[in-house]
């Protein structure tokens, strides 16, 4: 177990696990990626994530971590008309045997990486989020006892409770501004001694982490699917997923074919669903007040990163090409009302994004964009959060510190750990 090295995928330098979240040479931008020893897909008899350990970039194996709820949806398909549609569930939904206490697919990013932090650095890890990240952080961050400062924007905060008090070890930042402006608050705070970023998309423990989504599909149902619906702000889960397939297509007992990538993002800001219509690898540039104003017009809030992993080698835009893939533009109205349809079928609350998605599908099938015997991965990538409030009374995390761009950081750094 945790066998593996880190390879650059623009000019091939391999490294032994440093938690380095880039080349060391001076090149144009590259992800580094995980090179297992293990060539198969193999799980442990343990419960959650860490079943999948063999291809996770740590040595520990966490008690922590649920995994999706991957089930094939005969309600759903007999409505969309589709004879194969597989639901990855991930959230809280005990009927359906999903325990994701976090409610989000960012519960399975969180544990590998606060265990590769904890493995390699051990320093403060800082997290920036939209909210559900900065959720799943407080909660594993809480629970092994790592410390961490989490930050997010204020209207991330409503999204920032747990089931339990947070632990001293944890603190919260809440900015003034939207999550880019967080995400830049982040960097500074981590660019001090003895603070650690954690990385987002660069960092090989939360891609891997996330790519646990299409281990488990494979594991379930023995093939790689023949399309992937999946909503992204910065497409990190949807990276993940491809780098996923690649190693399952290396493996050679699950099929050859790349599932196609359907990706989508929420109208009116879309930048990524822009760029790739235009058949451009440079993300398109929208003036920062625009920007500002359609992301307040945006029912998810959580996919509103400004600078996306799109052009960088590895990410977004390579894995929409190698898989063919396509990008869906879903309004509002549209959301909501693939929101209630869900609830309808399937008799489960989901979040504001997973609604994009599942109306995303909806347009695909209206496109003809797949076919009724396709196989079909929807990625329900949070939800059950009503039906968790009817077993547990959350408790919302309060802020440590408010800050803007303004703010003298030392502040910041007089909370401690
Ligand atoms: C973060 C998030 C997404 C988008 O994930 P990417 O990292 O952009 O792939 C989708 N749905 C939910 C619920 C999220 O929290
Ligand atoms: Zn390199």
């Amino acid at each position: 177990m945790g066998d593996y090295s880190l390879e650059c995928l623009y000019c091939g330098s391999v490294y032994n696990d440093d938690y380095q979240l880039a080349c060391d040479r001076n090149h144009e931008p590259a992800f580094l990626r995980t090179r297992y020893s293990t060539k198969q897909l193999k799980h442990l008899n343990v419960s959650g994530m860490f079943k999948f350990c063999e291809w996770l970039p740590c040595n520990k194996i966490l008690n922590l971590g649920g995994l999706p709820a991957t089930y094939k949806s005969e309600t759903l398909g007999r409505e969309l008309g589709l004879k194969n549609l597989y639901v990855s569930f991930s959230g809280y939904w005990p009927e359906k045997n999903a325990y994701m206490e976090t409610c989000s697919f960012k519960e399975l990013e969180a544990p590998p990486t606060i265990a590769r932090a904890s493995e390699i650095k051990n320093e403060i890890l800082v997290v920036a989020s939209a909210g559900n990240t900065g959720r799943a952080f407080g909660q594993f961050l809480s629970k092994t006892g790592y410390p961490g400062y989490i930050v997010v924007p204020e209207s991330g905060l409503e999204m920032m409770w747990l089931l339990e008090e947070p632990a001293e070890n944890v603190k919260l930042i809440a900015v003034k501004g939207d999550y880019s402006d967080a995400i830049s608050i982040s960097n500074k705070i981590a660019s001090f001694k003895g603070f650690i970023k954690e990385g987002g998309a660069k960092n090989v423990a939360r891609r891997d982490g996330m790519g646990t989504v299409m281990l488990e599909f494979v594991a379930t149902t023995k093939r790689i699917p023949d399309s992937y619906f999946q909503v992204i702000g910065s497409g990190t889960g949807a990276i993940a997923t491809w780098e996923a397939v690649l190693r399952l297509i290396e493996d050679s007992r699950f099929g050859y074919k790349k599932p196609e990538l359907h990706l989508s993002q929420n109208h009116p800001f879309k930048p990524i669903y822009t760029s790739w219509k235009q058949g451009s690898r440079k993300l398109v540039k929208i003036d920062e007040s625009t920007a500002r104003k359609q992301i307040e017009e945006n029912f998810a809030k959580v996919l509103t990163n400004r600078n996306p992993p799109y052009s960088i080698i590895g990410g977004v835009y390579d894995a929409l090409k190698d898989t063919n893939g396509e990008m869906y533009s879903v309004t509002n109205e549209e959301a909501i009302a693939a929101k209630k349809l869900f609830k309808e079928i399937e008799e489960i609350d989901i979040l504001p994004a997973a609604s994009v998605c599942f109306a995303s599908l909806i347009q695909a099938m209206e496109k003809g964009n797949v076919e009724k015997e396709d196989l079909i991965l929807l990625n329900i990538t949070g939800g059950g959060f009503e039906r968790l409030k009817e077993d547990y009374s959350v408790k919302y995390m309060q802020p440590d510190i408010i800050v803007d761009k303004n703010t003298n950081l030392g502040e910041i750094l007089e909370l401690g750990s």
